[in-house]
Order: C-alpha cells, then structure tokens, then sequence
C-alpha cells in the first residue's frame, strides 16, 4: 500500500474561467472583509475571494463571503418599479417618473393633510456612507420629517447610547490589533465564531501566539464559550448586576487604576456608593454566577496589564442594553482600560455599514455625530447644505422601534422602508402586521421584491445591492473601506444613490441645497465636513481607501500632506488624558441600580427563549435564504433544547414541537443539545414568521432596543408530525 501526499489525488478547485478580479468590501457582517469578484469573459460574476494584503482579514473570507457573488442573480430581485393603489391589489410595472412622483406627491399629501412628522422612513445599516449621507441631506434638509431611523436601532442602538453617555460620543475606542496585546479578555453575550468568524480567527491567532484568559459570559454554551478558560452562564438580562458586583470586588480589594480614574473620570464616589450594594454573595442570587467565580474573574481582569472587552447583542439587545454597555465601560475605565494596546472596550457591531450610518446618515442627529440638540451643530449644517437652521428639530424624533407604535397610534400615516424588513426584523411580528395595515401609504425600496414588507407597499422602488454600487462602508474598528462596482444592476433597477438624487430633484425644484451625483464626489463633500471632529477623515478619498485596503478614522488631511502613512495596524481612541468627549475631557462614571422590568419564565410560560444568528445566514435570510451553498446547512427554522428537558417531555432529535409565548407561537424541529440548559431554548432569528411572532417588544429606555434575547414560552408536543411538517414548510415559503 502506498502512502503519502504524491499517491493523493490532489485537490482541484473548478476553472471558473475568470479573466478579471474587481475589489469591494463585504457586504454582510462588520468584520469589514476585503474580496475580490472573479468575473468571467462574458463579464459574469463567478467567484469570490479574500483579498491577501487586507490588514483585516488577511485573505480570508467566512462561509457567507466565499459565495456573496451569488447574490447578483440570486431569486426574487427587483427589476422594475411596481405601483398599485392599495397593498391588497395586484402590482402592476410603471416607469420611474411615474413612481418617483407618486412617492414625493404622497409625502407632501401626508404631511400637509397631518403635520411633518406624519411621514416616517426607515433605513438600514446595508447601504454604502455615501447613499446614507444623502439621504440624511434629503431627509432633513428637504423632506423635514423628525420621524427617520435606522434598523440600527435593533442591533446597535444600546452600544451607541452606551458609548455617548460613558464617553461623550460615539465610536468604539479599540482595534482587532488589541488581540495582540491583551492580558485578558471578556466577552459579553458575543459568539464571535459564529457571528464574526473572522475577528474571532484574529482572535485566536492571538491567543496561539501569546496565552491569556478568555472569559465568556452567554447563558448558553456558544462555540466561543467552549473555547474559553472561564465560561460563566449568567442568568438572562442580569449583566449589569455581574458588572456591579465585578466592580464591587475590585473597589473593595482597591485593584482599580486610582491614577487613571483621577485624571480621566468623574463620578467614582456615586459609582462606589451603588455598587457596595452588589457584594458577590447577593449578587450571585440575582445573576447565577458563584461569589468565588465573581471575585475570581474581577481579580484576574483588574490585575492584568492591560485588559480588554468585547460585546455584541447579548448585551444590547436587552431592557438593560444601555446600562451594560455603560456598566462595560465602568468597568475599563476604573481599571485605567480605555486607549492602550490591549486595553478597551470594542462592540462588535451587526451590519456592515451600522457604523457608516452611524457616523453618516443623520438618523438621530447630523452628520458626523452632530446633534440636533446642539445650535452650533444645527448652523453649521444648514449653512453648509444652504438651508435654513430653522428647518431643523431641535432634538432626535422616534426611534424605529416607536415609529410603528406611532403607525398603531393613527400619527404617522405614511412610511418609506429602504432596505429593510420591519415585518421579519421587529419584535412581535403580529403587532407590527397590524400598524403596516394601517399605513395611508408605504414605499418600499430594496433589491428583492420578495420580501415580507413589500407585501404592504403601494410602491416599489428596485435597488441595486452590494457591489453593484460604489461607496464606503465603515467596519467595527473604524476602517472605511470601498466598494466598487462589480456588476449592474439587473433590469431597471437602480443603484440607492441614483433613488435619492431622483427624489431630491423633486423636493429641491430651486437647486438650492446641492447634491453631488457620485459616490467619490459625496465623500470628499464628507471629508470637507469632518475636518477637527472625532470621525476626521478629511485625508482619505476613494483611491487611497482601495489602496490600502482600507483606513480607519480619524486620518486627517493634516497627517496625509505631511506624507504620513495612515497605520497598518490598529488606531485607538482616547489616548491621550481628558480626551473624551464630554465638555470637561472626562469620561463619566455612571451608577447602575439593577431593576429586573423583564418577562421571566413562570407556571405559564416555564422556559426561557433565547434567540441569535447562524453562521450562514444573514438576519432574515432574504440573502442567504436564496444561496444554495448557505441555504442548505439550515434551510428549516429549529431551537437547541437540552437532552434532559426533551426524556422528560418524550421528545426525539427531529421532532417539530410548538413554541408558545405570550405573543403568539411557531412551530419548530428539536435539536438535543447540551448547549442550553434545561430551562432554556435557543431559536435562530432568521427564518420568516418564526422567533419573532415569539419576542417581546420590551425596549430599552436610553436606546429603545427590543430585549430580543430574554423572553419566556411553553413547549407543546404536536402528535401529527406529518401536518407539523407542513406548517413548518408553509413558514418557510418565504
Ligand atoms: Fe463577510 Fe463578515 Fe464573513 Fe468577513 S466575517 S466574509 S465581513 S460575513
């Protein structure tokens, strides 16, 4: 017998025949992924690949990049503008004047039969910087409605309001290159091998080369968890008494960074004063974590050199988001923790764009993290847009989640969703059913027609998607990175910036307010406004983005006429003492009193439901549902569920059970796991009419994010298997 690499046959990989390689950055997750499109001779996209000298990701990309070129012709996409008088009615095609005027003549019958704030739109954290700031220029410099929003608000709202009330601002402090340099590392509620697989690669990369604790706090056994050194599986929606109790041991055992705290922070006598309450043996009642683990965990983090912290939505998604986010920060900031190699506290952000429409679109302000609660702010915008100042609102409108309560309430009476699916995405789907039915009028704007919320339209507007469009995104870790276009998009449907100028001509007749038609003209508009602010990127523009496979912000024209290279590496945010954006330069301690305001498992509902994502799909599969190689690991909507609770109930691997909550119920297939305990289920978010005819719409009072992720249900055997089955297929026909 012969043995050995020559006697193998050796691995092939298909000729797809590609004659061209065009760049973009990844358009799902915020890990910010460098790819490059293989393009066929007819000019057909045909593969993807990881760019090699992208800081990044090095080359790699994860299961849903490696097939993102699939998506250009991938099922139900738009590909002509649709019209028709009622949402109940057939569509019928029209051509884009016919529709365009219609959506403006709608807004502008909306608001003066009922008031400016009638008329809500809604974006998204999918499009390029470049269509977000136009937008945000159309919504508040012509349109004038207060009611704008992103379905940011769903996945990052909390780490923004986390942020602005610790710091002064928003923007996350570190970098992936904190890897490198830690000395120990918690993760709050973040699975990043399934959710980041890419940062999570850095990650462990670090970790080979140089061994320090990794400490998991996810009441369920994520992948993550079961790398760590320490997993503690805190009880649902307690994190902020963890954190007080954390800090608790660290002020009492005087571990904390005196120096730091005295230079850079106020409120430590408060903050002292509130968490002398949570000592590890109380606190361990309240959260599930024993005392010696609490103090264990709080002197290992506070006597590292330097020690960092992760967190995505197990922490954001929830009643508390907000008072986690900050209690994070607390917690790096009493340790000396914030602007060192190593030592920070990074949210690790959904979308690929969450941050560009953050820094961007003007959703809950102005751009580049201008308010509307501040004059100066609202001036110098308007000045610059040539409006008048007094257009503005004086303070942010509703936030996404209570823009449909409004809808519900009969005060807003028209809606234009751009890129996003409220009627899969939002909590309580039942309810939000209920306000789009009662919509005078809803516009639709997005690359498949498909979608659930389209369903509710009079008007449907197609997109391009991705890389058919050219713009930047902004990743996790700050880096702005470029999109080219690799293809057009199908049919007549259009690129979002080619929508949003063609709706500004219509509200603009005059030409007073100024909107630049491509993408590398609006970003230089941009870079002209961020000059001296947090977000200064007045020494980028396109060509130097794609040359260095991005730059993180701030790069200043300043450091780019000096000849200075923007870092390869990783850039950090308040390094230098009282830099933080409050007025006095000090980052504040805020005290967090614990209130438990969620809905807790009982007699009724015995079971807590935890929900999050896969790592092939994207939130409501309206892309990977429709890629084979994505669609095939999970095409069928399933909850992990503890082998113990399954003897107890007879219920077998594969069985469909009914899930039922006090908001409705969803059928699913059982997967025995010890990843859950027995009193909890894990449901994947993605699939249509599923988890979220489940999920509470609790919100968060600072960022008005929905507690997704902490919500009670009973499980119900089904005997007809056969017609379970059939339900199940029916929900997924989406
Ligand atoms: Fe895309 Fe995120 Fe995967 Fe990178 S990790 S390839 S950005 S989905």
């Amino acid at each position: 017998m012969l043995f050995g690499r020559s006697h193998k046959n050796p691995v092939k990989i298909a000729d797809k025949g590609v004659v061209e390689w065009k760049y973009a950055v990844c358009g799902y997750c915020s890990t910010g992924c460098s790819i490059e499109v293989g393009l066929n001779a007819e000019g057909r996209p045909v593969t993807s690949r990881g760019v090699a000298d992208a800081d990044v990701n090095r080359g790699k990309l994860c299961l849903k990049g490696i097939f993102e070129h699939e998506l250009f012709d991938s099922a139900g996409r738009g590909t002509v503008p649709l019209m028709r008088d009622h949402w109940h009615d057939e569509w019928a095609t029209t051509d884009w004047d016919t529709a365009l005027d219609r959506l403006h003549d709608e807004i502008r019958r909306i608001q003066g039969q009922y008031g400016r704030d009638s008329f809500a739109i809604i974006s998204t954290g999918q499009m390029l910087t470049e269509e977000f700031y136009t937008l945000g220029k159309l919504t508040r410099g012509l349109i004038g409605t207060n009611n704008y929003d992103g379905n940011t608000t769903l996945c990052m709202a909390s780490a923004v309001s986390g942020y602005k009330r610790s710091f002064g601002s928003d923007g996350p402090p570190g970098c992936y290159e904190d890897f490198e340099h830690t000395d120990c590392l918690i993760a709050w509620g973040s699975n990043l091998p399934e959710q980041h697989p890419i940062i999570y690669w850095r990650l462990k990369e670090a970790m080979e080369k140089r061994r320090f604790p990794l400490i998991v706090v996810d009441p369920r056994v994520t992948m993550l968890a079961q790398f760590a050194d320490i997993h503690l599986p805190i009880t649902p929606g307690t994190d902020v008494v963890l954190q007080n109790a954390l800090m608790h041991v660290i002020l009492a055992e005087g571990l904390e960074d005196r120096d730091y705290i005295e230079a850079n922070t106020t409120g430590i006598d408060e903050l002292r004063a509130e968490v002398a309450k949570y000592d590890p043996t109380t606190a361990s009642r309240i959260c599930g974590i024993d005392e010696d683990t609490i103090r264990l965990v709080a002197r290992t983090f506070a006597r590292a050199p330097a020690a960092m912290q992760i967190w995505t939505m197990g922490i954001n998604q929830s009643t508390h988001g907000s008072d986690g986010v900050v209690g994070i920060n607390n917690l790096s900031l009493i340790t000396g923790n914030i602007g060192k190699p190593g030592g920070t506290s990074l949210s690790i952000t959904g979308q690929c764009n969450a941050m560009g429409t953050r820094e961007w679109s003007s959703c809950s302000g102005l751009p580049n993290y201008r308010l509307l609660e501040n004059p100066e702010d609202r001036k110098e915008i308007a000045e610059f847009w040539g409006i008048d100042e007094e257009f503005f609102p004086k303070k942010r409108g509703l936030f996404q989640t209570d823009i449909y309560h409004a809808i519900e309430a009969g005060q807003i009476k028209g809606l234009w969703l751009i890129a996003t699916n409220p009627m899969s995405s939002l909590p309580n789907s039942a309810r939000v059913r209920k306000a789009m039915e009662k919509l005078e009028f809803c516009c639709v704007q997005d690359c498949y027609q498909d979608s659930e919320s389209a369903q509710y339209a009079h008007v449907f507007l197609p997109a391009g998607t991705w890389a058919e469009k050219e713009g930047v995104m902004t990743n996790t870790e700050r880096r702005i990175n470029v999109v080219k276009p690799v293809t057009q998009p199908p049919g007549e449907a259009k690129p979002d910036l080619w929508i949003f100028n063609q709706v500004a001509k219509r509200f603009n007749s005059d030409g007073k307010v100024k909107f630049p038609e491509t993408a590398p003209e609006i970003f230089l508009e941009m870079a002209s406004i961020s000059k001296g602010r947090l977000a200064d990127i007045s020494g980028m523009n396109h060509e130097l983005l794609e040359e260095k496979r991005g730059v993180q912000w701030p790069y200043t024209e300043e450091q780019a006429k000096k000849g200075e290279e923007p870092p390869r590496g990783g850039k950090r945010l308040y390094t230098e003492p009282r830099t933080f954006r409050h007025p006095d330069g000090r980052a504040r301690l805020i005290p967090l009193p614990f209130i438990d305001n969620n809905e807790v498992p009982d007699e009724k509902y015995p079971i807590w439901l935890n929900t999050g994502r896969l790592i092939e799909h994207w939130h409501g599969r309206t892309k990977t549902g429709k890629i084979g190689n994505n669609n095939k690991y999970s095409p069928i909507p399933f909850i992990e569920i503890n082998p113990d609770l399954c003897a107890e109930m007879g219920i077998r691997r594969g069985d469909y059970v009914r899930l039922v909550s006090r908001r409705s119920d969803a059928i699913v297939m059982a997967q025995p796991t010890q990843r859950v305990p027995r009193n909890m289920v894990f449901l994947p978010f993605h699939f249509h009419d599923c988890a979220n005819r489940l999920t509470l719409g609790l919100l968060d009072p600072h960022s008005r994010q929905p507690a997704y992720k902490q919500s009670a249900v009973r499980i119900e055997i089904l005997e007809d298997q056969i017609e379970a089955a059939r339900l199940s297929k029916e929900m997924r026909a989406f």
